[in-house]
């Protein structure tokens, strides 16, 4: 953690920028674009960077910094969260919009790549304020054309969430009242038109790349481990909406959580955690300390390096350092946040035979989803609402003519899950399932074909290259 400490928040910005763009020049050597084209593709398009007043709780004002950022435009709307924290700055946001860009490439959602900061500790301010400084933020936006349902797309990210987006859903309907005026935004609570699933989407993602990757039993055999989540031990790191889920989704697949990590502290117990009971005295005594026979653990960081197999950090960017990746033990690292683990380190944990599931990949079942509440948006009708019925009513003539065919009837509780037409959460879900297991395979494909690009990050950044090349090519902007 030194190099943590001696790095302010603009320097951590800068490095985690410094380390997608090298990311990005490490795998172009392996596509065979023109530089000028690959140029285009690495360097954010537009970038607004704004500052505006609040009123604070004692009369004073407050000057306000944000940004968004649209880092391509090859396809629109652009799309990419908002974040709300202290360590908010320029350069941060660029990384994390040009990881947007490669994440949607990657899973085949058809968005360019953006990403929203306000720098503020939401902590530090009351609901009034936050709801505040959201109108006024997306009023910015709206003045400068930043967002719309077919411009710019914002969703939650670390320190947002569906309150958030309500107001802003909000805001930009009273400016822009229109037909599509919902699709201003992904992430809304149900009540403002969200989606079913959508809360849960980025840590259900984490965990089906997980289970994809422990799936591979020859993959499996080079770490030393067997094939399946049954008894690996879990270190869930960040205890927010994409932990938490993570967590939830390896516990329920068999998995043991041993480790989980927050700000107040860490938490460590080789028998398992139960996730949800931990939520629940998080709720309770406002720490994650101090839960059943769990032992504390301190510096929090420190959880990083204790023994495990799977390693899920989902809290901030540059987690994993040149300093404490010598010490990691888990065998394979999940990124379930944006960045979490440098290039330096990355090349430590490499060396030392270790798999790393890339963020962009990871973590793209929040944008994943959100692509579906935005088509729930503007076709106005929920997945499932036109053919459940009629599923379910198919379904049940198919048992019929079975049991009169076999002369067998069927139990009442299977005729029901076997007739059981799908509804909005059930086709979400396996939306999500489907493009995890798709996208794992598509990385790894890619780095069967170019094993010298050494790392599932650099053959994931390969295949989102050709993707976005394709399509600049394909509109004739290089002819
Ligand atoms: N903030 C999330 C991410 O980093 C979700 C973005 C979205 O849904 O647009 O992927």
């Amino acid at each position: 953690m030194s190099n943590q400490k001696t790095l302010n928040h603009d320097e951590v910005g800068t490095k985690f920028y410094r380390d997608v763009l090298s990311f990005f020049d490490f795998a172009s050597q392996f596509t065979k674009h023109p530089q000028g084209l690959l140029e285009q593709i690495k360097v954010p398009n537009s970038t607004y960077e704004m500052r505006f007043p609040i009123r604070t709780d004692d009369g004073n004002y407050q000057v306000i910094q944000a940004w968004r950022v649209q880092h391509s435009q090859h396809k629109l709307p652009v799309k990419g969260g908002i974040r709300f924290a202290e360590s908010v700055s320029a350069d941060e946001v660029k990384a994390l919009a040009t990881l947007m860009t490669f994440k949607c490439a990657l899973v085949n959602v058809p968005f360019g790549g953006a990403k929203g900061g306000v720098k503020i500790n939401p902590k530090n301010h009351s609901e009034r304020q936050l709801e505040a400084i959201t109108r006024r933020y997306t009023t910015e936006l709206v003045k400068k054309d930043f967002i719309g349902p077919s411009i710019d797309v914002p969703a939650p990210d670390y320190g947002t969430g569906a309150r958030e987006m309500s107001w802003i859903v909000d805001t930009y309907s009273l400016l822009r009242p229109g037909i599509n005026a919902l699709g201003c935004v992904t992430g809304k609570p149900l009540s403002q038109h969200g989606i079913r699933g959508r809360t849960e989407a980025t840590g259900r993602g984490v965990f089906f790349a997980v289970r994809e990757a422990v799936n591979i039993p020859e993959d499996m055999k080079k770490l030393g481990l067997t094939a399946g989540m049954k008894d690996k031990k879990v270190i869930v790191q960040g205890f927010g909406n994409v932990g938490y889920h993570a967590a939830l989704y390896c516990q329920e697949a068999g998995a043991i959580i041993v480790g989980i990590g927050e700000c107040e502290g860490s938490l460590y117990d080789e028998n398992g955690l139960d996730v949800a009971e931990v939520l629940k005295h998080r709720r309770e005594t406002g720490s994650i300390l101090n839960f059943k026979n769990a032992k504390n653990v301190s510096p929090a960081n420190s959880i990083l390096e204790y023994e495990c197999d799977i390693l899920i950090p989902a809290a901030l960017e540059n987690q994993i350092t040149i300093e404490n990746a010598p010490r990691i033990k888990a065998k394979i690292i999940g990124e379930g946040a944006n960045g979490p683990v440098t290039s330096g380190a990355e090349q430590i944990l490499l060396e030392g035979g270790k798999l790393i599931l890339p963020d962009f990949y990871a973590n793209a079942g929040g944008v994943t989803v959100s692509y579906l509440e935005w088509l729930k948006n503007l076709s106005r009708v929920s997945f499932g609402k036109i053919q459940r019925r009629y599923t379910e009513n198919e379904n049940l003539l198919m048992i019929q003519a079975i049991e009169n065919a076999t002369g067998v009837r069927v139990g009442e509780d299977l005729r029901q899950m076997l007739s059981k037409g799908p509804d909005e959460r059930d086709l979400v879900n396996s939306a999500l399932e489907e493009v995890m297991i798709k996208g794992y395979q598509d990385i790894r494909e890619t780095y069967m074909q170019t094993p010298k690009t050494g790392s599932l990050r650099t053959a994931a950044f390969v295949s989102a290259i050709d993707k976005i090349a394709i399509a600049y090519l394909d509109a004739g902007i290089f002819p």
